[in-house]
């Protein structure tokens, strides 16, 4: 029964991402960067690899030692507080595991969970898989005034009122995950401080998936939620190297968290992976310590990846905007999703029948949003497709050529 819970979910990701395999397609479907992490993380792996046999061998069960000391450094001095190295940091296989061990080792059989959709596809499984029961609340776009100006992810806001009602005795915890994947959008200080009064409110804790947090655009600054007054306590932030330093290949993540709550998550660690591999976590390590020196300057690749796909995003909505499809902006992350409410409707979500009708016909691939909601919310919201924009401008550009082509 287990398997069969995960698959349903995570089997359309698994057709999207083969079907774009088996045509060939120029892909912008799956997230991940179609270029090389920068040129200081290469060498910091190459380095690692050419070091002493430790490099090679096993390290400290939760983290090796440099990895942990610089992560607790660098997020200590965002969230403004002191982090402990040992007993408060995880390191895990991708963030994806982070969050495996988050709602294992804190869901009990029959918690709920508040999910905000759209939501990473995973959750709901992850979840269920622990024993809990998902509730869903949806960021709905806001009513705009007839030509205001271009959508933006930024008008997709929760209700504060729904979303207080999710919460009840049985709400263990809420997901939320900022800058978001599908849609692209930064929670503001005054979004998360209203979620952040409903945790402490009811003693819920808060899973924020955070593995976009360097990529914002225009000027939107990304917040922690940890770093309001009393979520320190509660929050698991959850990040991943590979978003960081474009390397979705290392699989390298981790959990940050107060000691109570992260003993649970790495007696689950302890008892799959057990550890991570010790090079990648050296050379993250060393990516990470270059960035505390540089942090805020030009030179810094926080600053950098972020100016360059904001490039990239802008060259995506133009030439989706040109083949006559309505993009709404993204204040962050690596996606792109656009409104299909003019085109016709199928029996088949109309998502799904899009996506699979460019992947084979005119070999683009996309990712369907609706696979991003609960089942009993897909139909309220298959008019939307989502595209990946960290991508090579070659890649971009051959998406552009099909796009103009068929328009
Ligand atoms: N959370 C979100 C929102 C994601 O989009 C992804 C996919 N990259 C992950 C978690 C998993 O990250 P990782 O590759 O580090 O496991
Ligand atoms: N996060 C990426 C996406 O949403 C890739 C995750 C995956 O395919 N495992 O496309």
């Amino acid at each position: 029964v287990k398997p069969t819970r995960l698959l349903c979910f995570c089997s359309d990701r698994l057709e999207f991402t083969q079907l774009a395999a088996d045509h060939r397609a120029v892909n912008l479907g799956q997230g991940f960067p179609d270029f090389s992490p920068p040129t200081f993380i290469q060498e910091a792996l190459r380095e690692a690899l050419s070091g002493g046999y430790q490099m090679h061998q096993y390290t400290r069960v939760f983290g090796h030692p440099p990895l942990v000391r610089i992560l607790a450094k660098f997020f200590g001095r965002i969230v403004g507080r002191e982090i402990d190295p040992f007993e408060d940091v995880l390191v895990t296989a991708g963030a994806y595991q982070a969050l495996f061990c988050a709602f294992q080792a804190l869901i009990e059989e029959g918690d709920e969970v508040i999910l905000v959709e759209p939501f990473f596809d995973c959750y709901q499984p992850m979840v269920e898989l622990a024993g809990g029961k998902t509730v869903h609340v949806s960021l709905r776009p806001s009513q705009k005034v007839e030509g205001s100006g271009v959508p933006s992810s930024g008008d997709w806001v929760l209700s504060p009122e729904e979303l207080a009602s999710k919460f009840n005795p049985r709400t263990k915890a809420i997901v939320i995950n900022t800058p978001n994947n599908p849609l692209g959008k930064v929670y503001k200080t005054e979004e998360l401080q209203v979620i952040a009064d409903l945790c402490v409110r009811h003693d819920v804790l808060c899973i924020s998936d955070e593995v976009y947090e360097w990529l914002t655009y225009d000027g939107n600054k990304h917040v922690k939620i940890a770093s309001l007054p009393g979520m320190w306590e509660r929050t698991v932030t959850i990040g991943s190297a590979g978003k960081t330093f474009s390397a979705t290949g290392w699989k390298l993540g981790w959990a940050i968290s107060s000691v109570h709550n992260m003993k649970n998550l790495k007696i689950i660690h302890l008892g799959s992976v057990y550890q991570c591999p010790t090079a990648t976590q050296e050379a993250v390590a060393r990516g990470f310590e270059r960035e505390y020196e540089l942090f805020g300057t030009p030179e810094s690749y926080f600053q950098q990846l972020p100016a360059m796909l904001h490039q990239k995003r802008e060259k995506l909505a133009s030439c989706l905007g040109a083949a006559g499809l309505q993009p709404v902006m993204p204040e962050g992350g690596y996606f792109m999703i656009v409104d299909l409410s003019d085109q016709s409707t199928e029996d088949e979500p109309k998502d799904f029948t899009f996506v699979k009708w460019l992947t084979k016909e005119k070999g683009l691939a996309t990712m369907p949003v609706s696979t991003f909601y609960s089942p009993e919310h897909r139909r309220e919201f298959s008019q939307y497709v989502r595209f990946c924009f960290v991508k090579e401008d070659s890649t971009l550009n051959a998406a552009e050529d099909i796009l103009r082509k068929w328009s």
